[in-house]
């Protein structure tokens, strides 16, 4: 067709021509936490496999195991045939590490979000979104057809403005926003967003994909200095800290029982591989059981800012706000040069004027690397731009 080729052509060039053309780059990621990309050795400082259990030994040993006991493929959606034991045993786990009483596996954490926000909110309902939450937040609230306001990033006023304006014409209301926000490692004032959701009678979510496995204990965001907010709707991803993939909402009984019967996203779609299951069920075993591993991301992140004499971070994802697409790419071309493999992070993923170097770092960094990488992003001249 015609048409369609013109069409994506002339796409893909306004792309090309603003710095924001894509490329998926064959990387093959090894135990040690290095990858190989194009030829070459690069220790990654961009990976979400913030404790390295995707190459842990014990959990590549109990996900062979689900393979030989139940196969490859789940067979089935969870509702018909494919919900095998496994699900049970790691739904008991997350329900647990989160303090609820129950919880729900998905297919991702995108998954999950498309799924939950539309079944609990329609046309008739109102949504407040946080500016720099997670894409695939915003799409669930587009598939809901609530009506959508946005709130500037971790301004409560703002909310409150926006609640007081439009809550009550509504008759269910949900607020969203990342626990930790993925590309700028800063977190959701939950102390504050707890009450004031509570009192426009308004249902909080988090999404915990950068919380779970790190933060309170390895509990995540909600559960920061021993405190536990009290947020009914907590959902996450095991495809960060975990190592593995699946999405997940930990909520009360009747939620969760409620997401059974009406998350779209659960019902017509095939279950997780066993295999992924039981990864993730050791994973957590292995998070349970040593907080200094827990602890090691955030300890390297430190280090670094140290280095750069940074404020120090709160998660173990620290930005470098480059600003322009085009600087952002030449500077991780710059650092892959020296063995560095920290991609440029540009729009629409982060806010127009802000692309960046999202530095992310994993327990099993080496000190010397990560001291290695902070004398050159000082050489490149940006450190005085990181964001709070
Ligand atoms: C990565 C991420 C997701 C998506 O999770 P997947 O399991 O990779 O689909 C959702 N929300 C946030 C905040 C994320 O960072």
């Amino acid at each position: 067709m015609k048409s369609l080729e013109e069409f994506v052509a002339r796409k893909l060039d306004t792309l090309r021509d603003k710095g924001l053309y894509r490329r998926i780059v064959t990387t093959e990621r090894r135990g040690d936490g290095s990858a190989r990309r194009e030829g070459q050795h690069l220790i990654s400082f961009c990976c979400n496999d913030y404790l390295n259990l995707s190459q842990h030994p014990e959990v590549k040993r109990r996900a062979k195991e689900a393979i030989d006991r139940y196969g490859v493929g789940a067979g089935g959606s969870r509702l018909v045939t494919g919900n095998h034991p496994l699900f049970a045993a790691l739904e008991a786990r997350l329900a647990r590490l989160k303090g609820t009483e129950d919880a729900l596996v998905f297919g991702s954490g995108y998954m999950a979000n498309i799924g939950i926000i539309p079944a609990l909110a329609t046309e008739a309902d109102v949504i407040f979104v946080d500016e720099w939450a997670h894409a695939c937040i915003f799409a669930g609230a587009r598939l809901s057809h609530a009506a959508t306001h946005v709130f500037r990033h971790n301004d409560m006023a703002h909310l409150e403005e926006l609640l007081k304006a439009y809550r009550a014409a509504h008759p269910r209301a949900l607020v969203l926003t990342d626990g930790v926000f993925s590309m700028d490692g800063d977190l959701a004032p939950l102390n504050e967003l707890v009450p004031l959701a509570e009192s426009y009678d308004a249902w909080l979510m988090t999404d915990d994909a950068h919380g779970i496995g790190l933060l309170g204990e390895g509990r995540g965001s909600s559960f920061i200095n021993g405190i536990k907010a009290d947020v009914p709707l907590q959902m996450g991803t095991l495809s960060k800290a975990i190592g593995c993939y699946g999405g997940y909402l930990c909520a009360s009984a009747a939620v969760i029982d409620f997401m059974r019967n009406r998350a779209r996203s659960v019902i017509f779609t095939t279950g997780l591989p066993p295999a992924d299951i039981a990864a993730a069920i050791a994973a957590l075993d292995l998070i349970e059981g040593d907080a200094g591993l827990r602890q090691r991301p955030l300890q390297k992140a430190q280090l670094f800012c140290r280095e750069l004499n940074l404020p120090a971070p709160v998660t173990c994802i620290v930005p470098v706000i480059v600003g322009d697409p085009v600087r952002a790419m030449a500077a991780s071309e710059k650092l892959k040069e020296q063995g560095f493999l920290i991609s440029a992070i540009r729009p629409p993923t982060v806010p127009e004027g802000t692309a960046r170097l999202r530095i992310t770092f994993t327990a099993n960094h080496r000190d010397e690397d990560v001291i290695r990488l902070a004398a050159a992003v000082r050489a490149l001249g940006f450190a005085g731009a990181v964001a709070p």
